[in-house]
């Protein structure tokens, strides 16, 4: 089968190879992969920049969704031929630790995730566990399946982890794929003004925003765009401030914006050292909540919000054929897409 292979640990050492087509072992079936998304960390390992470890060669990809094809040998009961369903990102998990007995298993030290650890989608075919499996309802077509990863990653930093309520003022930093569903949740959470920044280059994102939620934008180029939150708060500050900007700079307006008492998630990692005083937090009494990536019940939900309508992510992405997945990648790399869809 024609799959896109990490072939070393080297910069663009990423190419359409022809292999071996996998076969489902027990628990596990053989999914005809129908759309897999890009993610960033797709285009981190392509240009070898990324800060986990990738077991190459390995074939990417870990935002899809497909038909399942053939069941394993054993234990896929409730899974047939023709089903149409999704898959979530856990391939690997060590099944023994508090984490994973307690359905936490995002968090297993032993967790390795499709793309990087175990052989991922951007693949004619892919093996899945059936434990990480889910159905899809018809109202949910395959490439806004393949957005379901993204949107748990939103719904778990803001619905489960911010929690705002009805009638606050949310504000997300950063206008990617993540901070774009991280507004339509929070809007959809109840938040009554729901701010979106970005940059200046972001204004096409910014536009995206608009059409998931978005009551405000702002640019962070403007000197006053902390003041604006302000303003939006009766100069209170904002209940909610997600932190999606993938970099620690944007630590210090968060703490600058949100309200006593309020919340920061963060859900943008930033591998730079913060340079700046933790104070506000202190003096605030500021909650600062941590956020990574999602489980069952979440995928449930989201899975839910897109059949009923409420959460419509077709605003948000582009599809190609997987042969044209170096321009989908470049399309994203420059900022042109927010979300590129590749169709195997
Ligand atoms: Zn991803
Ligand atoms: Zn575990």
């Amino acid at each position: 089968m024609k799959a896109l292979v990490q072939y070393a640990l080297q910069k663009n050492a990423v190419e359409i190879r022809e292999v071996a087509r996998p076969e489902a072992g027990p628990g596990e079936v053989l999914l005809r992969v129908k759309a897999v998304g890009v993610c960033g960390s797709d285009l981190h390992q392509r240009a070898n920049r990324q800060s986990w470890t990738v077991n190459a060669p390995v074939i990417l990809g870990h935002e899809f969704s497909g038909v399942v094809e053939e069941l394993g040998p054993s234990g896929c009961e409730g899974f047939h031929p023709g089903d149409r369903v999704t898959c979530e990102t856990s391939a690997v998990i060590c099944g023994r630790c508090l984490y994973c007995r307690t359905g936490q298993y995002q968090l297993c030290a032993g967790r390795k995730g499709f793309g990087y650890g175990v052989d991922g989608a951007m693949a004619e075919w892919v093996r899945v566990p059936v434990r990480i499996l889910h159905s899809l309802p018809a109202a949910v077509s395959f490439e806004a399946a393949a957005m379901t990863e993204p949107a748990c990653v939103a719904y778990h930093s803001v619905v489960l982890r911010g929690s705002p309520t009805v009638g606050d003022v949310a504000v997300v930093i950063g206008p990617g794929t993540i901070g774009l569903l991280c507004l339509k949740m929070a809007a959809l959470a109840g938040a009554t003004t729901c701010v979106l920044a970005g940059t200046e280059r972001d204004a096409g994102r910014l536009e995206i925003g608009k059409r998931m939620g978005a009551t405000h934008t702002v640019t962070t180029e403007n000197p006053d765009w902390t003041a604006l939150i302000q303003d939006l708060s009766e100069g209170v500050g904002a209940d909610l401030v997600v932190d999606a900007a993938g970099v620690s700079d944007t630590f210090p307006p968060a703490m600058k914006m949100v309200r006593p008492g309020g919340t920061i998630v963060k859900v943008g990692w930033g591998r730079e050292p913060l340079n700046a005083t933790l104070d506000p937090i202190v003096l605030k009494t500021v909650k600062v909540q941590g956020s990574f990536s999602h489980n069952y019940p979440m995928w449930e939900r989201v899975i839910r919000l897109m059949a009923h309508g409420a959460l419509d992510v077709r605003p948000m992405y582009k599809t190609y054929p997987l042969s044209h997945w170096q321009e989908a990648f470049d399309a994203m790399e420059s900022g042109e897409n927010v979300k590129s869809v590749l169709l195997p």
